[in-house]
């Protein structure tokens, strides 16, 4: 399929008619050819949703209404679930039975937001005045850009669709460039729900290039971007020409503390989770075990010898406990990574290499790189403060509570955390001292389609779900009616009297 740009209710190709081939990272396997935008091609699709906004039946509609075809698009994702996880493992090569599990949350997200839409029109006012009726009502920002990253291509994407169009936003949706098929999906069964032609517009292409003008055209009015750190960076200083509201969603260097009173077996097996799942490309990812000194020895161990059995596969493998990186180059990346680790003194425990055939069948034909457990790192070196995105878990221990807070708050980002000890007083004090958007106690990874999702620090700004994820896409407009118009008296009128009353003389 080549016609992969959505643009005003239409599939159209690239203006210069290029393209670029999709292929399944577990291996290799020509997954799509699908078309490569170019700016001219975003700039066609702002311009739709621009007309979408301005002027077109989504104006006229409420937000219940809007929010019935959230709820729609939620129970046809669930009828079509399973070719939607198909789409979405072969792009990321992620195990099938983890992009299901994506879609369930994909329908819940949407769900939430369909259901919370008709109950945030905003508030009346009381104004101090029998005579005033003092409104706050809630509308929508105008034309949204929404770019979304490749680890969770679809997840990602519907934390902005869900919230843009509920609030009666139009938008120009830009998907990684190596993970568009759920986007496009998505876009179709939007407009099978009932959304406009224009109001839904995607964009499959290069962020330098297609991605470009979302942030600094002046008919886009919002950008939410998820993505890296140097990349939303860029966006964040594009959009300042044009004074776009910005909400950006970036890396995580994220610290899993684990005190010696935690229940064992429980703490090793979730940080075999918090650093491995997905192949720790994920941005909330534990990729720092902040451990206690007294237990440092064995529970290190432990850990080591657990991922050192992870098995790798395909998205179709039974047998297989995660899957590929997205790409060689992104292997590769990693792979520097954890070198450059090891030129700094660290010493690898596990892993901290490419996989090969005979660490499991067909390895070598996609882009596998063996979990990484890198012990002996130093303050302040790249292992503890870079974000690998890749199965890599570097390892630190405390003696103290403050000293575990504060190894755990040294970082320029902020996105997640967790705390695992049974003192439940110390629980709630860790997690009140930690500067992260969230912390888990005795727990890593889940997260709620009703609990706000964001960052501190350069882990970003803005929030995604909850209701403070709707309110990004919404502009509060107060509206102040005097009910008894009177002459306020505040100026003298100093007319002649042939014109009128002169007063103050
Ligand atoms: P990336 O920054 O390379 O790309 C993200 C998106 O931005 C892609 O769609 C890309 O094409 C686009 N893009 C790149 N340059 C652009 C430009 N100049 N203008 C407009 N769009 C542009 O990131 P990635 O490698 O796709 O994703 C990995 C990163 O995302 C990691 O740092 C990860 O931590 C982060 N992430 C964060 C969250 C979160 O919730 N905070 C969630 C998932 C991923």
């Amino acid at each position: 399929m080549t016609s992969t740009l959505y643009i005003d209710g239409s599939w159209q190709s690239a203006a210069d008619d290029a393209t670029r081939e999709i292929r399944c990272p577990a291996d290799g396997r020509l997954v799509d050819t699908v078309s490569e935008a170019s700016a001219v091609d975003t700039e066609r699709a702002i311009a739709a949703a621009r007309r979408a906004f301005d002027s077109g039946p989504w104006r006229e509609t409420t937000a219940a209404e809007r929010g019935d075809m959230l709820l729609r698009f939620a129970d046809l994702l669930d009828q079509r679930q399973e070719d939607f996880a198909r789409a979405e493992a072969d792009d990321t090569g992620k195990r099938i039975i983890e992009a299901r599990i994506d879609m369930e949350d994909i329908a819940a997200c949407f769900r939430y937001f369909g259901k919370l839409a008709a109950n945030e029109a905003g508030r009346i006012v009381d104004a101090g005045s029998a005579d005033v009726l003092s409104r706050v009502q809630h509308e929508p920002v105008g034309v949204c850009a929404l770019i979304s990253p490749w680890n969770y291509p679809l997840l990602q994407a519907a934390w902005k669709i869900a919230p843009a169009l509920a609030a009666g936003n139009t938008f120009v949706l830009k998907p990684a460039e190596l993970t568009p098929h759920t986007a496009m999906m998505t876009v179709g069964l939007l407009t099978e729900v009932g959304v406009p032609a224009g109001v839904a517009n995607l964009i499959t292409g290069a962020g330098a290039t297609a991605g470009e003008p979302l942030s600094s055209h002046p008919d886009i009015d919002l950008v939410s971007f998820t993505g890296g750190l140097i990349t939303g960076r860029h966006i964040m200083a594009n959009a300042a020409a044009t004074v776009k509201k910005v909400a950006l969603e970036l890396g995580g260097k994220n610290p899993n503390v684990v005190f010696a009173d935690a229940d064992f077996d429980a703490a090793v097996d979730n940080a075999l989770n918090a650093a491995f799942v997905h192949s720790g490309q994920v941005c909330s990812a534990g990729a720092r075990l902040v451990v206690e000194e007294s237990i440092r020895e064995r529970f290190v161990d432990a850990l080591v010898e657990r991922a050192r059995h992870i098995r790798m596969g395909g998205p179709y493998d039974p047998d297989a406990e995660t899957g590929p990186l997205i790409s060689e180059a992104h292997r590769s990346k990693v792979n520097d990574y954890v070198q450059r680790a090891v030129a700094e003194g660290a010493v690898v425990r596990c892993g901290g290499r490419e996989a090969t055939d005979e660490d499991g069948d067909g390895l070598c034909s996609g882009w596998y790189y063996l979990p990484t457990v890198i012990d002996d790192v130093s303050r302040g070196s790249s292992a503890v403060t870079d974000e690998a995105f890749g199965p890599t878990v570097t390892v630190e221990s405390f003696a103290t509570e403050d000293e575990a807070v504060e190894i755990a708050n040294d970082t320029i980002y902020g996105l997640a955390g967790a705390v695992w000890t049974q003192d439940a007083g110390r629980a709630q004090r860790v997690a009140g001292r930690l500067r992260h958007g969230t912390i888990w106690i005795n727990d890593y990874h889940p997260y709620l389609p009703q609990a706000e999702w964001g960052g501190y620090g350069q882990s970003g700004f803005g929030r995604e779900l909850g209701p403070t994820g709707l309110g990004e896409y919404v502009e509060a407009k107060h509206v102040y009616q005097n009910l008894r118009p009177a002459v306020t008296g505040w100026f003298a009128d100093r007319r002649s009297s042939d014109e009128g009353t002169v007063s103050g003389a």
